[in-house]
């Protein structure tokens, strides 16, 4: 028998939680509720409590209940309580309770001096089992585990009871004393309620409330040999800590009844503690559950519980995801009763999201292939200063790039038989070193060994300093470092751990741990980087120009040995499948890249069209010439009719052809899923409002995104959409202002520590802002007032 509540087979339970429906017209029904409370006045504080079990590491969906409980405590200016369920002691440690409490901190959760354990109430939940007794609400039952479970009876047949369901209170006192005083071995008896055996809810049949364990406890020690079950001790617990709002899990939905049950008997009345269940997050290509995250640590498929590859918050930690980016996904999948699975895509926004205003960009080699510039001479060089931010992230920061006469660039921007689209170096062809010359291909050398090119070699345009084409056309721009003063650097690149979107549902019955992905970590040994990763603050991470964001790996880099993870990829790779043309592969725009899998639809493919079609050709140099879009973009919205008649449809709402095309270009492709357009729940038009709801200010290009998603797969209004999920932004800087006066007011110890210099304290504060707002405040002017107010 587990201790934990496990889900019954019972039908689902259609009755509502003991306030108002899940259906009510809100983004989070749970919020709304708590909201009803406060104006009623119905409790002196609202109080809710995280509940882990230490049996294992934090993971994503724990972030997803922590960001609920520790944000409507916020948010209602209550409180928050960590309490360490811990009433199974097989499974239990101690060092899984450091582990959890250090991952809240580096999330940003505080529960003040509120830190509780179960099994600290043990004593006090022995004496409410006695009163219960004496109530004739409990009896000690001596039928097996199978016994018991058989005699339960099923959905459609009522439980039997045993002759121990007519024991008298002092031969149950007696027995449960002396279960208590190492009587008897486990499983001799148990301490059931006496409820009732027929009860349509499986839960109520008479639920053991106390099992016998000889088991030494992290805590208690040998204190105890009986030990309460969750619906006991649960409900218990949140009743002797004063919680207004238990919230957990839909699997609990049916201990619902058991829970009042329980508070009832043992005497608390009301305003007291209820629950409220939400649906657990489902996660794409990983699995949620400590059971099974726990069965790849000990059988070392992966190399701990902070692998990065993990779906927990020490494995992010590692990984180098900052925790603005885990709250920020929390806040973005939001509250329902639904059951969804949520595609790791949402995930990866948010992280791409939070990293690009804020990762300085750098050059790195993956895999370096020699380029030598023969117009240079030996030993001669530069010192480039070089940007570290492209213009829109509005950020200043520059360092010094070595260029010299040996330069490094990756194997793949070398090509001796390019494929259609490819636009980067070839025999013939001149491209644009980043930030450096136009270098053309004068020759090269291959192994004959192997039949690989080992090096290739250019001569470049003096004239052309600072990547400034003169006019001329290039194939591309690509990355390179000098070879002379990069650094090596180990990268480590990570792909999901699994290559099944639900590894533990598998038609075919298959074990999850089958459907590991090989491939999910790619360790590249040679790559080169450039030399000002050096001096970076440490906690740094870096945009690699078309490669990636980085960062060094806490546990295994060195000054001497640099090993650094790749956080996430510049783009999704995974969903570029067919269907919408690819978007340019042109360095320091944070969308593109060509590395991974899907078609590579490129320029070459466009040029064809256009020259077959002298529509398409006039629409391309109108665009540039009368609408002002830069080539690429005009490039990329010719490749066919249909396209670029979608994105003149758009701009006939909203005339912002910048905005318009960079919709189009970059955030349609994915939302259309290899759909065609004809294909899609909606049209151009919608696309125009969306962008220029976002250019007025009523929403963040964030939340922006997720409509798009939701029109994508439904259509609407985008509008109506924006705000049935709650998503309009809150701009004005008033507005913004009082959440900022609030954070600021809640948290003066990190004030006072962001003012005595811990500045990386203040994504936390943007975050705490964006919180605060339900999601809505803009984070760049919430940073801009915090800044303000806090200097
Ligand atoms: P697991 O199934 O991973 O063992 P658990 O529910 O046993 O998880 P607990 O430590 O008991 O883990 O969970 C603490 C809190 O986190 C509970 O309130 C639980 O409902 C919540 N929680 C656990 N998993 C998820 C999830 N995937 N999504 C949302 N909340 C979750
Ligand atoms: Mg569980």
């Amino acid at each position: 028998m587990s201790d934990r509540a496990v889900p019954t087979t019972m039908p689902p339970d259609t009755s509502s939680s003991p306030e108002g429906s899940a259906s009510q017209p809100s983004r989070d029904f749970i919020r709304s509720i708590v909201a009803r409370h406060v104006v009623e006045g119905r409790y002196r504080e609202i109080v809710t409590r995280f509940p882990p079990e230490p049996n294992g590491f934090l993971h994503i969906g724990h972030v997803k209940a922590m960001a609920l409980s520790f944000g409507i405590a916020a948010e209602f200016g209550g409180r928050c309580h960590l309490r360490f369920d811990d009433t199974n002691p097989e499974t239990e440690d101690e060092s899984y309770v450091r582990a959890i409490q250090e991952d809240l901190h580096w999330l940003g959760y505080d529960w003040g001096n509120h830190l509780y354990f179960a099994a600290d109430y043990f004593e006090r939940m022995y004496g409410i089992a006695e009163d219960l007794i004496r109530k004739g609400k409990a009896y000690v039952d001596s039928a097996t585990e199978a016994e018991i479970r058989e005699a339960r009876g099923s959905v459609t047949e009522p439980g039997r009871a045993n002759a121990y369901r007519d024991r008298d209170v002092a031969e149950n006192l007696d027995l449960l004393r002396r279960m208590r005083a190492r009587e008897f071995g486990d499983g001799e008896h148990v301490l059931r309620a006496k409820i009732d055996l027929a009860s349509p809810n499986m839960v109520m049949r008479d639920p053991v409330l106390y099992r016998i364990r000889h088991a030494h406890h992290y805590r208690t020690g040998d204190e105890w040999c009986i030990y309460p079950m969750y619906d006991y001790a649960h409900c218990l617990g949140d009743a002797f800590e004063g919680v207004s709002h238990s919230l957990c899990t839909l699997e609990f939905e049916n201990n619902r009844e058991i829970y009042d049950w329980v508070l009832e008997e043992a005497g608390f009345e009301e305003p007291r503690t209820h629950q409220y269940e939400f649906a657990r997050l489902n996660l794409d290509y990983t699995v949620l559950s400590k059971r099974r995250l726990i069965q790849l640590v000990d059988g070392g498929q992966v190399s701990g519980w902070d692998d990065p590859r993990m779906p927990t918050v020490a494995g992010f930690r590692r990984r180098g995801v900052p925790p603005e980016a885990l709250r920020s996904f929390a806040a973005m999948i939001g509250v329902t009763k639904a059951e969804t699975r949520v595609d790791v895509e949402k995930l990866e926004y948010a992280i791409r999201d939070e990293l690009n205003g804020v990762a300085p960009r750098v050059m790195g080699v993956l895999r370096p292939l020699r380029l030598i510039v023969t117009t240079l001479p030996e030993g001669s060089g530069e010192w480039l200063d070089v940007p570290s931010f492209p213009p829109d992230i509005g950020k200043e920061g520059s360092r010094k790039v070595p260029f010299a006469r040996e330069l490094l660039i990756e194997q793949d921007d070398f090509s001796l038989d390019p494929p259609k689209g490819y636009r980067r170096l070839a025999p013939g062809r001149e491209v644009r070193l980043r930030y450096g010359y136009v270098v053309r291909y004068d020759g090269h050398e291959v192994d004959p060994a192997t039949g690989k090119v080992t090096v290739v070699r250019v001569s470049h345009d003096p004239a052309s300093r600072g990547g400034d084409a003169k006019g001329r056309r290039v194939a591309g721009t690509i990355h390179w470092v000098s070879a002379a003063h990069a650094l090596p650097a180990e990268l480590r690149l990570y792909d999901r751990l699994f290559n099944v979107t639900d590894p533990i549902d598998m038609p075919d019955g298959t074990d999850f741990t089958a459907h590991l992905n090989a491939d999910s970590l790619v360790v590249l040994g040679d790559a080169m980087v450039e030399p000002s990763l050096a001096d970076a603050p440490s906690g740094t991470r870096w945009q690699f120009e078309r490669t990636g964001y980085f960062w060094p790996d806490p546990v295994d880099s060195s000054p001497e040995h640099l090993v650094l993870n790749r956080v996430v990829t510049l783009r999704d790779s995974w969903t570029r499948k067919g269907g919408m043309p690819e978007v340019a592969t042109e360095p320091g725009r944070a969308v593109p890249t060509a590395v991974g899998p899907g078609p590579d639809r490129g320029r070459g493919a466009r040029d064809a069209a256009r020259s077959g079609d002298p529509d398409l050709a006039s629409r391309m140099a109108n665009y540039c010439e009368v609408l002002g879009l830069g080539e690429d973009d005009a490039d990329l919205l010719t490749g066919d009719r249909d396209l670029a008649s979608f994105f003149e449809g758009a701009l006939g709402v909203h005339q912002q052809a910048k905005s318009v095309a960079a919709w189009v270009i970059n955030e349609l492709p994915r939302e259309a899923r290899g759909r065609a357009l004809n294909e899609l729940p909606f049209g151009p038009e919608e696309m125009g409002r969306l962008a220029a709801l976002v250019d007025e200010g009523a929403v963040s290009r964030v939340a922006a995104k997720e409509v798009l998603r939701e029109l994508a797969e439904k259509g609407g209004d985008p509008e109506v959409i924006l705000d049935r999920m709650g998503l309009r932004q809150v701009a004005g800087r008033g507005a913004v202002l009082v959440h900022v006066e609030k954070v600021l007011s809640d948290w003066p110890a990190k004030v006072k520590e962001y003012r005595e210099g811990k500045r990386g304290l203040l994504g936390f504060f943007v975050g705490q802002v964006v919180r605060e707002s339900g999601g809505r405040a803009d984070p760049k002017v919430a940073k801009a007032i915090l800044e303000e107010r806090l200097n």
